[in-house]
C-alpha cells in the first residue's frame, strides 16, 4: 500500500525536493504552494512519473484555516489517510524590529508557526484511526539560535520546536512521531531573496551576504543541498525511525555546534 504524503510549500526549495524524494520512494503525495497553474502542473507530472504513486496539488493557504482543513481533508478523500505530514511552508522578512511591518509579523507567525497546529490537528485523527503517522516539521537552525533582523522568523521558528516537542508527548501512544528538522542556510528562493535586504541593513555586498553571513557559522563553509533535507525527511518517515520522536535532527554544517 503506498504511503500518503502531504508536504506545505512544495511547489519550490525545500518543499518540492521533500515531495520528490517521497514521490520517489511511490508514494501517493499532495504538493501544495503558491505559483503559476501551468509550472504547477508541470510540477505534478513530473512528480507523478517518479515513482508511480499519485500526486495532486491542493492551492490552500496557509493563513487560512478553513483551507489547511480542506487541504488535509483532500488527501484523505483522495488516498484514505494521511501517512506522513511535512510541515514546510515557510516565509522570511529581514529588518530591524522598530522597522519590522506588523503585517509581516502576523503573516510569517501564521505561515510558519500557526498553519503547522491546524495541519496537525487535522491530520491527528486521521492518523490515530491508523496507528500510526509521521508529522515532521521544517524548522531551521533558526529554532535553536538567533540572528538579527529575523525576529519573525526565529520566534516562530524557535516556537514550532515546542509545538514539535508537545505534540510528540500528546502522540507517542498513538504510533504517531512528530519531530523537526533544522537545516542552515540552504540555497532556495526564499534565501536568494533575503540577500539584498541583507545586504543593505548592514550596509554589505551581496556576495559578501553569503561568505560573511550566512556561511559565516557553517563550519563546512558550503549550503546545505536541499536532497540531504529531504533524504532527512524520508529517514524520519521511515520505521527505522520509529522510537526518534520529539526532538529535531540539525543539518546545518555544524553552525549550531558553536
Ligand atoms: P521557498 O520560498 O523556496 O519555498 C516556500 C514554499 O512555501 C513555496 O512553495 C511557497 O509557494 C510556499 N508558501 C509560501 N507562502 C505560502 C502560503 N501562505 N500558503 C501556502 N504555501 C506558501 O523557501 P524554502 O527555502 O524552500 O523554505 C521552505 C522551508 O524551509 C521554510 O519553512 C523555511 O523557513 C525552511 N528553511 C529554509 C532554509 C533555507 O536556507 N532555505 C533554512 C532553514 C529552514
Amino acid at each position: 500500500m503506498s504511503r500518503t504524503v502531504v508536504v506545505t510549500g512544495s511547489t519550490s526549495g525545500i518543499g518540492l525536493g521533500i515531495a520528490k524524494a517521497f514521490a520517489a520512494e511511490g508514494c501517493h503525495v499532495v504538493i501544495n504552494g503558491f505559483g503559476e497553474p501551468d509550472a504547477i502542473e508541470a510540477v505534478r507530472r513530473e512528480l507523478e512519473v517518479l515513482g508511480g504513486g499519485r500526486v495532486i496539488y491542493h492551492g490552500a493557504d496557509m493563513t487560512k484555516p478553513e483551507e489547511i482543513e480542506d487541504l488535509i481533508g483532500t488527501a484523505a478523500a483522495n488516498f484514505g489517510s494521511v501517512d506522513v505530514l511535512v510541515n514546510n511552508a515557510g516565509i522570511q522578512h529581514v529588518a530591524r524590529i522598530e522597522d519590522f511591518p506588523t503585517a509581516q509579523w502576523d503573516r510569517i507567525i501564521a505561515i510558519n508557526l500557526t498553519s503547522a497546529f491546524h495541519t496537525t490537528r487535522t491530520a491527528i485523527p486521521l492518523m490515530k484511526a491508523k496507528g500510526k503517522g509521521r508529522i515532521i516539521n521544517v524548522a531551521s537552525a533558526h529554532a535553536l539560535v538567533a540572528s538579527p533582523y529575523k525576529s519573525a522568523y526565529v520566534a516562530a521558528k524557535h516556537g514550532i520546536l515546542g509545538f514539535t516537542k508537545t505534540a510528540a508527548l500528546e502522540l507517542a501512544e498513538f504510533g504517531i512521531t512528530v519531530n523537526a528538522i533544522c537545516p542552515g542556510y540552504v540555497l532556495t528562493p526564499l534565501v536568494e531573496r533575503q540577500i539584498p535586504d541583507t545586504a543593505r541593513e548592514r550596509g554589505i555586498s551581496e556576495d559578501e551576504v553569503k561568505t560573511e553571513v550566512m556561511l559565516r557559522l557553517q563550519a563546512t563553509k558550503e549550503f546545505v543541498a536541499i536532497e540531504e533535507v529531504a533524504a532527512t525527511a524520508v529517514f524520519l518517515a521511515s520505521d527505522a525511525a520509529r522510537q526518534i520522536t520529539g526532538t529535531h535532527i540539525s543539518i546545518d554544517g555544524g553552525w549550531t555546534a558553536q
